[in-house]
C-alpha cells in the first residue's frame, strides 16, 4: 500500500521557488520528509546564490539537464542541526552544518568508491532531482533541511556562516580543480578567468596555496580591489587584444568561471607549452575548440564538476585555517528576484547570501 504525502513528508517547509522559466520566485509551502535513521535535520541560517540557481531558474540548462517546477533553488546552505536520526555518526543537535550541490549519489559505483560522488551517474542534486524515495528534492531558499549526512559537512567555529556559506559550492568548485591538476603548486602562475562568485573564491584559494594569481576579466572596473583587495598578481581586460598579446604563454593553468558564451582562443594562448584550461563555468550554449592553437604547445582543456564529500571536508577545513571566506552581500530574501537581475549583469562584489535566519518567514 502506497504512503501518503503527509506520511511520507511530514514535516512543513517553506521556501521561495520558480514555477516556470521565468524564473520569477515567490513563496512556495511544501513538506519535507521526517528525520530518517542517517538524516540530519538542521534549521536553515544562510543560503548562497550560485549563478547555477539562475540557470535553473531559467531552464537555461534544458538540453542537458531539464529544470522541474516548482524549483526551490539554493545548494551554498548552511544552519545549525536540530534533529538527528538514531543512527547518525557524525553529528548532534547544535552542530554548524553545510550542505551543497548534490544530497545523494548511489555508493556503490567506482566514482562513489573513490570519494567522487559528484560524477556518480545516480548523483542527486540538492534541488530539482528525484530523491530515493521518488519525491521531489528543494534546496536552501527554504527554512529547514534534511539531508543524509554522508551529504553534509561540518563548518568548523571559526568559519562565519554567512561568508562561509558560498564555499559548499563556489569554494569546492575550485578548490577541487586547482588540487587535482596540480595548478595548487607554490610558484606556479595560474589564471582566473571571470571575477564573480567562483572567480574570487579561486583567487582566495590559489593564494593561500603559494600560487600567483592573473584575473582574466571583461570588468576593467574590477581591476583594483582585485589587485589590491584579492591580491591578484595582475589583471588582464579580456577585451584589450595587447594586455593578452603582452601575456602570451605565461600561465601554467586557469580556471574558467565564465557563465555565457566566451572565446577560447585567447585563453588557450594565455597558457604554456603543457598548459591545462579547466572549465567550470557553464554557458548554455557549446563552445568553439580551436584545435590548431591546443596542439602547438601540448594544451589541455578539461573540465570539473564541483567536488566529492572528502574533499568538501577538506576545502572547508583548509578554509577555515587560512581565514578563507566570500566577500558578500547579504539580502533578505524578499530581494531575492532583484538579486537574480544584478547577477545575470555581474553586478554583484562578490556573491550574494539570502539571511534565511531572519527573513524568511512562512505568513502561516
Ligand atoms: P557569477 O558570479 O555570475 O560570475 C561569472 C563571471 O563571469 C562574472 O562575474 C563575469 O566576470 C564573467 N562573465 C559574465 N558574463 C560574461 C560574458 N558574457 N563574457 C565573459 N565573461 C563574462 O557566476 P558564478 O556563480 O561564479 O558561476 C559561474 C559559472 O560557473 C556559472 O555558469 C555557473 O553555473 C557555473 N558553476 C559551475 C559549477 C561546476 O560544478 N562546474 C559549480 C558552480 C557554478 P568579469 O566581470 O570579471 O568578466
Ligand atoms: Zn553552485
Ligand atoms: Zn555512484
Amino acid at each position: 500500500m502506497g504512503e501518503s504525502t503527509e506520511q511520507m513528508q511530514p514535516k512543513k517547509a517553506f521556501g521561495w521557488a520558480a514555477r516556470d522559466s521565468s524564473g520569477v520566485l515567490s513563496p512556495f509551502t511544501f513538506s519535507r520528509r521526517a528525520t530518517g535513521e542517517k538524516d540530519v535535520t538542521f534549521k536553515v541560517l544562510y543560503c548562497g546564490i550560485c549563478h547555477s540557481d539562475l540557470h535553473f531558474i531559467k531552464n537555461e540548462w534544458e538540453k542537458d539537464w531539464a529544470s522541474s517546477y516548482p524549483l526551490v533553488p539554493g545548494h551554498e546552505i548552511v544552519g545549525v542541526v536540530t534533529e538527528v536520526g538514531g543512527k547518525v555518526e557524525k553529528f548532534k543537535v547544535g552542530d554548524k552544518v553545510g550542505v551543497g550541490c548534490f544530497v545523494g549519489s548511489c555508493h556503490s559505483c567506482d566514482n562513489c568508491a573513490s570519494n567522487l560522488e559528484s560524477y556518480c551517474p545516480k548523483l542527486i542534486l540538492t534541488y530539482g532531482s528525484i530523491y530515493y524515495d521518488g519525491t521531489t528534492t528543494y534546496g536552501g531558499y527554504s527554512d529547514i533541511m534534511v539531508t543524509d549526512e554522508h551529504f553534509v559537512v561540518s563548518i568548523p567555529d571559526n568559519l562565519p556562516l554567512d561568508c562561509g556559506a558560498p564555499l559548499l559550492c563556489a569554494g569546492i568548485t575550485v578548490y577541487s580543480p586547482l588540487r587535482y591538476f596540480g595548478l595548487d603548486k607554490p610558484g606556479m602562475h595560474v589564471g582566473v578567468v571571470g571575477l564573480g562568485g567562483l572567480g574570487h573564491v579561486a583567487v582566495k584559494f590559489a593564494k593561500a596555496m603559494g600560487v600567483k594569481v592573473t584575473v582574466i576579466s571583461t570588468s576593467p572596473n574590477k581591476k583594483k580591489e582585485a589587485i589590491e583587495h584579492l591580491g591578484a598578481h595582475s589583471f588582464l581586460v579580456s577585451r584589450n587584444q595587447d594586455e593578452l598579446q603582452a601575456a602570451m604563454g605565461t600561465l601554467d593553468g586557469i580556471i574558467d568561471t565564465v557563465s555565457a558564451s566566451h572565446p577560447l582562443l585567447p585563453l588557450i594562448g594565455l597558457l604554456k607549452t603543457n598548459g591545462k584550461l579547466v572549465l567550470v563555468g557553464v554557458p548554455d550554449k557549446p563552445l568553439e575548440l580551436p584545435v590548431f592553437s591546443l596542439l602547438m604547445g601540448r594544451k589541455i582543456v578539461a573540465g570539473s564538476a564541483t567536488g566529492g564529500l572528502k574533499e568538501t571536508q577538506e576545502m572547508i577545513n583548509f578554509a577555515a585555517k587560512h581565514n578563507i571566506t566570500a566577500d558578500i552581500e547579504v539580502i533578505p530574501i524578499d530581494y531575492v528576484n532583484i538579486a537574480m537581475e544584478r547577477l545575470s549583469k555581474a553586478d554583484v562584489r562578490y556573491r550574494f547570501v539570502i539571511d534565511i535566519g531572519n527573513t524568511l518567514k512562512s505568513s502561516t
